[in-house]
């Protein structure tokens, strides 16, 4: 077997680097992007395109957004921001969004203007686009908010027995993770009575998996009754009480 050995020549290095064309054009150039130059590959291509105004739905009380029909709840202004400019921008593919505002506070009728970027990379060569969007968020109040100020409830939990203030703590704290996934999972009003307290809360499912959660951490009876309080628009308007009985402590 030969082998062949290359030694590599000294004059390589000195080689002219190869001079590439656009195939579109002719042009002669070294900075293709996607083959193309990039007068070419600009006309060819929307880098970017998006909408010029998005206007949504802010709730007053609970904050939420509303897209259509649906209220969508966000850590941050910047998640807000994001969601919404993701929903109405398209970059072409492969091309990394960046998205620039200012700080806002949200007061009325609140414009937020934005400027969103597209860029891509090619061959080590950048190239990018920039557009203006402005998001107007106009304020209302969601359906679940409104059946809380109107003290709406299908459920009351019941505390009885010692240590109902810690008991009542964790139920508020237990329901702010329901907030999110359930309707209505709310505490349209609470209640201190001779023998315990009460808390009446929007969401009959929320307030049932909630006492199931605290059952399992404190010591506590949990008895459930559906009572049906009447009727409303040909439906049967159910009422459920939780009571939740013992010593809170944790088991
Ligand atoms: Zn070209
Ligand atoms: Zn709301």
């Amino acid at each position: 077997m030969v082998k062949k050995v290359i030694s590599s020549s000294k004059t390589a290095k000195t080689h002219k680097r190869l001079t590439r064309f656009c195939p579109s054009c002719g042009t002669e150039t070294d900075e293709l992007f996607e083959g193309l130059c990039r007068k070419c590959f600009l006309s060819n291509v929307e880098l970017l395109q998006a909408a010029k105004r998005v206007q949504f739905g802010l709730c007053y009380d609970c904050g939420r957004i509303r897209f259509n029909k649906f209220w969508q709840s966000y850590d941050s202004k910047n998640a807000l921001v994001r969601d919404v400019v993701l929903r109405h921008a398209r970059p072409l593919r492969g091309a990394k969004l960046s998205i620039n505002y200012s700080d806002f506070t949200i007061k009325g009728k609140t414009e937020v203007p934005v400027e969103v970027t597209a860029t891509i990379e090619s061959n080590s060569r950048t190239l990018s686009k920039s557009k203006d969007m402005l998001l107007v968020i106009t304020p209302e109040i969601c359906p679940d908010c409104s059946r809380l100020r109107g003290g709406y409830y299908e459920a009351i939990i019941q505390l009885r027995g010692e240590g109902q203030e810690r008991l009542q703590a964790a139920v508020e704290n237990e329901m702010k993770k329901y907030t999110k996934i359930e309707p209505n999972a709310f505490i349209s009003k609470v209640e201190r009575l001779k023998e315990g307290v009460d808390i009446y809360v929007g969401s009959r499912t929320a307030a049932i998996k909630i006492s199931s959660e605290l059952r399992k951490l404190y010591n506590v009876e949990c008895t459930i009754t559906h009572k049906i309080h009447g009727m409303r628009q040909g439906k049967e308007v159910r009422r459920t009480t939780v009571l939740l009985r013992g010593s809170f402590a944790h088991s």
